[in-house]
């Protein structure tokens, strides 16, 4: 389930356009992540267990099923 190493070089904190590096989420955070995500795809299963930390700022942003989520308003401060 590892992001593509060619994926991750595109991809960039939207506030600072810095790098992301893959961190694992805890187990609450995938949770959370897991309920908020669920009904927006339609009851269908998903698969989070990683995120993307900014090397900057270093919010996370979830992957959810292997689709990196680069939006603010779902970035946890912390992974
Ligand atoms: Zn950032």
């Amino acid at each position: 389930m590892a992001i593509q190493p060619q994926l991750l070089e595109i991809l960039a904190c939207p506030i600072c356009k810095e790098e992301v590096r893959p961190v694992p989420l805890s187990e609450a955070k995938r949770v959370t992540v897991r309920d908020k995500f669920r009904d927006k795809m339609r009851g269908e299963e998903l698969v989070v267990e990683e995120g993307l930390q900014c090397v900057k700022c270093h919010r996370v942003y979830p992957i959810v099923s292997d689709i990196p989520v680069m939006l603010v308003d779902e970035a946890f401060e912390e992974a």
